[in-house]
């Protein structure tokens, strides 16, 4: 067979086995191989293991994707400087995802702006890259959607899709408390992962307010007996990394920025009350 003729009928095989790496590899990697004097088999190697980490990275790539966050964070760029209220050493036992798989929860508590969206995104990108399927819900999205899906009879098709995940993020429980619907449909999601998916929940809300959300004892009561049967706490108490950033930007302006970052701060707390 001429050198085309088997190259062609090769590149046909390798699209039918689905093997694009090799596909677009193979050639480069002979030239590498006879330059190192690498055998057959190695040349193999070579190959297969590039196939291997490509095929990798894109299902993780299709994970973040599927996964939904509304924007991506890494503990890479997380100070933990900056918010020294935080656990570093847990954040770090988490990012090893061992939780997932004893189907543990964590709940993020903290005021606004101190990094709690960031670090349960960051520990659910980390779920994504090991393998794990992940959904990302802000509390108030998942609780329209639930709504909706109630509404057009497709809740137990959401579930069922649901219960393929490993994880699920439930950003922002308090900041809107839900109406009566809306809560049970909540504790539903909650009350069907328990022991089986594993959820991360942030909050700026303690414990005590929940019910204010919930908007009944009886529910709030069982869902945070499910919620914190196995549950590790990540607390938050420090300053809003946002307004600590921006009284740097703003420095020469002085006083009148300080008063401004007060009001700002002042508000922020008020709205945590409610
Ligand atoms: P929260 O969810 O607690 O309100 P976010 O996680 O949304 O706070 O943080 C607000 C912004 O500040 C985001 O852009 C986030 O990336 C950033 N941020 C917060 N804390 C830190 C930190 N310690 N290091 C780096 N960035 C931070
Ligand atoms: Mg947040």
């Amino acid at each position: 067979m001429s050198g085309t003729k088997s190259s062609l009928l090769l590149e046909h095989y390798l699209k039918q086995l689905k093997l694009p790496t090799d596909l677009r590899e193979y050639a480069s990697m002979a030239v590498v191989c006879t330059s190192d004097r690498a055998d057959y088999p190695t040349y193999l190697l070579r190959l297969a293991e590039r196939e291997l980490l490509d095929r990798e990275r894109r299902a993780a790539e299709r994970r973040v994707k599927a996964a939904r966050f509304p924007v991506i964070k890494t503990l890479d760029s997380f100070d933990f400087k900056a918010q020294s209220s935080i656990n570093q050493e847990l954040v770090r036992e988490l990012m090893r995802g061992e939780y997932l798989d004893r189907r543990e929860n964590v709940l993020l508590i903290g005021n606004s702006g101190t990094g709690k969206t960031h670090l349960a995104t960051a520990l659910a990108f980390a779920a994504c890259q090991q393998g794990r399927r992940v959904r990302f819900f802000t509390v108030t999205g998942l609780v329209t959607r639930l709504l909706e899906y109630r509404e057009d009879r497709q809740l137990e098709r959401f579930h069922k899709n649901l219960e393929r995940v490993q994880l699920i993020v439930l950003d922002e429980l308090g900041y809107v408390p839900c109406n009566k619907a809306g809560a049970e449909l909540l504790f539903d999601v909650v009350s069907r992962t328990y022991e089986r998916t594993s959820l991360i929940v942030t909050t700026n809300l303690p414990f005590e307010q929940w019910t204010e959300v919930m908007g009944s004892e009886r529910l709030t009561g069982a869902l945070l007996d499910r919620l914190t049967h196995h549950i590790h706490i990540l607390e938050a108490n420090g300053e809003s990394y946002r307004l600590r950033q921006s009284k740097h930007r703003v420095k020469p302006q002085g006083a009148a920025f300080e008063a401004a970052a007060v009001t700002a701060k002042n508000s922020t707390d008020k709205t945590e009350e409610k």
